[in-house]
């Protein structure tokens, strides 16, 4: 690509763009609140703070309200919109590039040495995207056509008769709209195109344009504290490529809006598309994409880099890549459930952090979650058994321990309880995983014996019942205490054995291993 853009641009351009638009959730709020580890990954308490902050910044989102977000019809401005904002990107890597030759004709051998860090355009963690880009040099037609773009004179049209162009034209009013992109902001490198007789759409240009401020702003952000989390939010540019590729590929027919908004993620409702020979997609699915957003899913660590399944691989990775393992476990953990029959989404696709599943709910409707139905005394107690079931299947079929299962992560649909929201979920053996397990029995026996359910077993005895364990601790901190013990038992085992227990033995039988 010619780069007379970049060339032109002197390293004393000042604080310039990145490559990021406007935050939809603004930045995270810094205000931090102590909480116990049971509370970390409570979803009630997540959901508390969550809603505080949007109280503060932004308006309820309402599903689907602004008609479909990607259709396969709408594909033309938002692939132009593509292909122009990856142009920027291809723009500002170049100068990158030229930033750091020069860096380095400067600094030759010199033991002291002046960075230029502060102007780059592309910000660390957009840097390792290459293998994210699709290759537009296919899909563009050639720019290079006339000498330069032309204006219509001040009366707003140019011609006679049925030749007269107005300033409305299509193709005058692109060509404008690339002068025009030399004003964004002194520092936005637009590259080349100005001499060509590129074509924006007035769309185009307006989120460029829009992109461009952002840019500055967000940029100018950046260099006064080294905080590169704070800007980040979930439907980048990256991750609308990836859903754009999805419809593109006609797996997804229409993303037609987003059903929540979460800390870490964040679910749309989409049409599924066309069968392929080895795959049926659903009618409706559910996207969930993950953010990646790095400071949230610090809290989270200890779920995945104690799971021996992913151990080894954690220590090796950036935030990035363990975010990606986040929605991984997810479709492994709901890969295993569907095999023991328990009602829960399907995985559909899973491409880096965006994981497709089928839709639990109809008509773009989600089924609404325990906590949010009214449920009759009969169908309560119904749901409590199929809970206790489902539970004790969870533990012995799939090994698995939910670890946030409460009535905001149980949906109500065709007369039973589906499970959802398993990326947090471990094995038994987790360091934590009793724990765990206890906590959502506390959540589960709570939520039923409020709900007029008689029978429903208190936490210990639906512990018990659960784990086939048999703690006969008959108060909270004593029987924390012995799941505590178990943990540890479990743990020095594995220090001298470097194998876990497959089942925990609270009787003093030798410890079962797992081979
Ligand atoms: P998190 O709570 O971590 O943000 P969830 O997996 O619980 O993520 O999804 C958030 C919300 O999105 C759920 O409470 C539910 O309302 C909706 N949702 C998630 N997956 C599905 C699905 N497969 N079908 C229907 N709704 C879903
Ligand atoms: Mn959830």
């Amino acid at each position: 690509m010619d780069s007379v853009g970049v060339a032109a641009a002197a390293p004393d351009a000042g604080p310039g763009p990145a490559w990021q638009s406007k935050c939809p959730w603004g930045a995270p709020s810094t205000t931090s609140r102590s909480c116990s580890l049971a509370d970390v990954m409570s979803e009630q308490l997540a959901k508390e703070l969550q809603l505080e902050e949007e109280n503060a910044a932004f308006p309820e989102v309402v599903a689907a309200a602004e008609g479909p977000f990607i259709t396969g019809e709408n594909t033309d401005t938002s692939s132009d919109l593509m292909l122009a904002q990856m142009l920027q990107m291809e723009f500002d890597r170049e100068y990158d590039a030229q930033l750091r030759r020069e860096e380095k004709k400067i600094n030759g051998d010199s033991k002291v040495s002046i960075s230029f860090e502060n102007y780059r355009k592309v910000h660390p963690y957009d840097s390792d995207s290459s293998e994210d880009e699709v290759d537009w040099q296919d899909t563009r037609h050639d720019p290079y056509r006339a000498d330069k773009p032309t204006t219509t004179p001040r009366r707003g049209f140019i011609g006679k008769g049925k030749d007269i162009t107005t300033k409305h034209d299509e193709v005058v009013c692109g060509r404008k709209n690339t002068a025009r992109m030399e004003n964004f902001a002194p520092e936005f490198q637009v590259g080349d195109g100005i001499g060509m007789d590129l074509k924006l759409s007035n769309q185009v240009f307006n989120a460029l344009k829009q992109h461009a401020y952002s840019e500055e702003r967000r940029s100018a952000r950046l260099h006064e504290k080294k905080e590169h989390s704070t800007a980040e939010k979930a439907v980048d540019p990256k991750t609308r490529l990836l859903l754009y590729k999805m419809v593109n590929s006609g797996m997804l027919e229409t993303i037609t809006g987003c059903i929540s908004t979460g800390k870490e993620s964040v679910v749309f409702h989409a049409y599924g598309g066309n069968a392929t020979e080895d795959k049926v997609i659903p009618p409706e699915c559910a996207i969930k994409v993950f953010k990646t957003t790095l400071n949230e899913f610090k809290n989270r660590d200890k779920y995945i880099k104690d799971d021996y399944r992913f151990k080894d691989r954690f220590s090796k990775l950036n935030p990035r890549k363990i975010i990606r393992m986040w929605a991984e476990k997810e479709m492994h953990n709901l890969t295993r459930m569907q095999n023991a029959g328990i009602p829960c989404p399907q995985v559909v696709s899973l491409k880096k952090h965006v994981l497709v599943m089928s839709f639990i709910g109809q008509d773009q409707v989600p089924a609404p979650k325990l906590k949010d139905v009214t449920l009759s005394s009969e169908d309560m107690k119904k749901a409590y058994y199929q809970i206790l079931n489902m539970m004790q299947q969870l533990y012995r079929e799939c090994s698995l321990v939910h670890a946030d299962l409460s009535e905001y992560n149980m949906l109500w649909h065709d007369g039973k309880v589906w499970l959802i929201d398993v990326s947090q979920s471990v094995e038994p053996t987790h360091p934590h995983g009793l724990e765990f397990l206890f906590r959502d029995c506390r959540n589960v026996s709570q939520f039923f014996q409020k709900g007029g359910v008689a029978e429903a077993l208190n936490e210990r005895e639906l512990f018990n019942a659960v784990s086939g364990l048999n703690i006969t601790a008959d108060n909270e901190v004593d029987f924390q205490a012995e799941i505590e013990a178990l943990e540890k038992m479990n743990e020095d085992h594995v220090q001298n054995h470097g194998k876990k227990l497959s089942t925990f033995s609270s009787d003093g039988d030798p410890p079962i291993y797992d081979e």
